[in-house]
């Protein structure tokens, strides 16, 4: 097949027909399919069903340091969490503090502390004229929703393959007092499961922000969520990288187990350097006796340790590894030979960044959805919901059956191909 750009007015008229004849017989099926979310599917959630039996009524619920998990106590979290977590995330247990259910939670708790109190000491963000956040994009959109929330203003940073552009960041932050955050995602990122290189790392640990309450808000929400056992993506650790650099304070981490036991029954926690754990600590002993230290405790009963998240997390590549494959494998097959998009192949986390022709992007998902495939919705993935090219689509492939995405992938090519060819013949 010849690339669509090269194609005469004639053959794409012709082209759009017989692709709208198979969009045609797609709708007829009524299909109801949602590659939207990032949600691990049933199968997924049944790998962790062990954990249910751990704490029988007849276990011992004392934690290692003799506490009985059922009562109120310890704010921070069970030491063997935090050992557990530290491990996961590569921080001693020590730099760690366990929270709850959410990272999410943790990170919007974390920017209203800031805007309330401020950070470590500094100026409340609520009393300055301006606030203002660098958001590399395509990024989550959870972020950014939290930031807009806040009224904090939202500057867009592109993404290279090798994390942000950090010309950009290094010559942003040291101009501007306002900037007082960047959102990561620095492995296996949502949504282009890209995984930021070494030095990007070093760049950031090396950061001499003009605003000294500045923070890296480091999301390693996809840290051992690798879709291969032999082709695994490396990341710097960022605390250590901004120690050694002589910025300690510089970084909050965050993560959960969401993706690794069950979204929104996992465990949470943030790991900062001791200064900045301090000044945590004395807000949240107001907010709470403690988090649930029953779950704590049957995360690390059920895995143990870090070999048994390990092994545990192969099981979920073995189950996500061939739905990237079956979607990636119908991007290129449909797509490649007709130049009108590219797409990355991620080796871990949750998502495929797929980017259309400019202006294409918010049609062809309106057409999914209308033959009844809902995806991401075109611009979630930049600041404000406005993705200044209209090209970028996340593609959140775990939840639907092989059989399903099979379906959903095979639409959704038909889609950008019907929607590109428009846009073609508008400038032919
Ligand atoms: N961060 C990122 C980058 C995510 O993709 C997700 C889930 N989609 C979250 C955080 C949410 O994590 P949690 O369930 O711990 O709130």
């Amino acid at each position: 097949m010849a690339s669509y750009q090269s194609m005469s007015k004639e053959e794409l008229v012709q082209l759009k027909e017989k692709l709208n004849a198979e969009y045609e017989a797609f709708r007829a099926k009524g299909l109801k399919l949602d590659m939207s979310r990032g949600k691990p599917s049933v199968e997924q959630l049944n790998l962790s069903m062990g954990m249910m039996d751990v704490l029988s009524s007849s276990a011992d619920l004392k934690c290692e340091a003799g506490v009985d998990c059922r009562n109120y106590g310890v704010l921070d979290g069970i030491q063997e969490a935090k050992q557990l977590l530290g491990d996961m995330i590569e921080v001693p247990a020590d730099n760690i503090i366990i929270y709850g259910n959410s990272s999410l939670d943790v990170m919007y708790s974390t920017v209203a502390r800031s805007m309330t109190h401020g950070v470590m000491g500094g100026t409340p963000w609520c009393k300055l004229d301006r606030v203002k956040f660098l958001c590399p994009a395509p990024g989550y959109d959870r972020h950014f929703a939290i930031t807009e929330y806040f009224g904090i203003e939202m500057i867009t940073v592109p993404m290279t393959p090798a994390g942000p552009d950090m010309d950009l960041v290094e010559k942003l932050v040291s101009q501007d007092e306002a900037i007082k955050g960047i959102w990561c995602v620095p492995k296996y990122s949502n949504p282009q499961g890209i995984t930021y290189s070494d030095e990007t790392v070093r760049r950031f640990a090396r950061l001499q922000p003009a605003a000294k309450d500045f923070r890296i808000y480091w999301d390693n929400a996809y840290g051992i969520h690798h879709l291969y056992d032999d082709d695994q993506d490396y990341l710097l650790e960022i605390l250590a990288e901004c120690e050694k650099a002589g910025n300690p304070d510089l970084v909050y981490k965050f993560c959960s187990t969401s993706k690794v036991s069950f979204p929104g029954s996992g465990v949470a926690a943030i790991a900062a350097s001791p200064a900045n754990l301090e000044s945590i600590r004395k807000q949240l002993a107001i907010q709470t006796i403690g988090f649930d230290k029953l779950n704590q405790l049957r995360h690390v009963r059920f895995y143990k340790n870090l070999d048994g998240m390990v092994e545990h997390m192969k099981k979920h590549a073995a189950i996500l590894r061939p739905k990237f494959e079956a979607v990636l494998a119908t991007l290129d097959r449909e797509l490649s030979p007709c130049g009108i998009a590219t797409w990355t192949k991620p080796k871990g986390g949750y998502f495929i960044s797929f980017n259309s022709l400019d202006g294409c992007a918010k049609a062809i998902v309106a057409k999914c959805r209308e033959a009844g495939v809902v995806m991401t919705p075109a611009g979630a993935t930049y600041p404000y919901g406005i993705d200044p090219h209209d090209s970028n689509i996340r593609i959140a492939p775990s939840f639907p059956t092989p059989e399903e995405l099979a379906l959903a992938s095979e639409l959704f090519v038909l889609c950008v191909k019907l929607v590109s060819i428009d846009r073609i013949l508008a400038t032919k």
